[in-house]
């Protein structure tokens, strides 16, 4: 996988990117990861990149000639045209399966704004994916690039070192993960839950899965319908369901 980031800020992405899983990756050659200065394709002696915009409104518009540019150097490298995502609050918000899907391809783009954002009519002519990062508004696209590039590379073969804990956490199959333990056996007076200590896998995987089912009823009763669950265990949701709503707890 090849990431190329079209920043105005590209140390604030190699020092993001190079450090813990993701710069380990990097440094196998599992990813490479370039940080295009987008400054470095301005076409005046001050460096300047951004403008006013027209019909006047607060702030500075990043400009389409220098992104243009900054774009087409990658575009000659690569030899084709790359998947490019435009980080913005006005895109199809993020989620696994789209880090699930992206993970597939060979080079993937990220134009990163800053100021009030970027001249409409370059996006129109590079960009192929509008993707937000949630609903509220950042100073700039990279720290979402960063999160889409680190959700994507946990999906890259070989970039964790246990390549089953990318299947089977949260999202997976649309459930939240299980709670998980560590030692001591006792803390603060909680104990681990006694089927962990068991070693008998069956069981053990049978609590984790009703304990996803449980989680996710509870925190994100939105993935529910799009998950995989059997008509055993959608009884089990109706059953808690109507539980929390015996004890007054529908909304916890
Ligand atoms: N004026 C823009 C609007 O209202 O849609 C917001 C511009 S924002 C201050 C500056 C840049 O930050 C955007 O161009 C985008 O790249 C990035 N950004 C801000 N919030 C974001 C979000 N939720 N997801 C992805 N990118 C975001």
């Amino acid at each position: 996988m090849n990431f190329h980031v079209l920043t105005l800020f590209p140390e604030m992405i190699e020092n993001g990117m190079n450090t813990s899983i993701t710069g380990r990756a990097i440094a196998k050659g599992l990813l490479s990861l370039e940080a295009i200065n987008i400054r470095d394709f301005a076409f005046n002696k001050h460096n300047k990149v951004d403008d006013y915009p027209y019909g006047g409104g607060a702030g500075m518009l990043m400009q389409a000639e220098p992104v243009y540019l900054a774009y087409e150097s990658i575009e000659k490298r690569v030899g084709r045209k790359p998947r490019v995502v435009y980080l913005t609050p006005q895109g199809q918000v993020f989620n696994q399966k789209m880090a699930r899907e992206m993970a597939q391809e060979e080079d993937l783009v990220f134009l990163c704004g800053h100021y009030e954002g970027i001249d409409e009519r370059v996006l129109e002519e590079i960009v192929t994916d509008y993707v937000s990062i949630g609903d509220y508004v950042l100073t700039g696209g990279e720290l979402p690039a960063m999160v889409m590039m680190d959700s994507i590379s946990r999906m890259v073969p070989g970039v964790l070192n246990n390549e089953e804990s990318g299947e089977t956490e949260s999202f997976a199959g649309n459930l939240l993960e299980h709670p998980q333990y560590s030692r001591p056996e006792e803390w603060h007076g909680k104990k681990v839950p006694e089927v962990l200590l068991s070693g008998h896998h069956a069981n053990i995987e049978k609590w984790r899965r009703e304990q996803s089912i449980y989680r996710t009823a509870q925190r994100r009763p939105d993935l529910l319908k799009n998950s995989d669950l059997t008509n055993k265990e959608w009884n089990y949701v109706r059953q808690l369901r109507k539980q929390w709503k015996e004890e007054g707890l529908e909304n916890k």
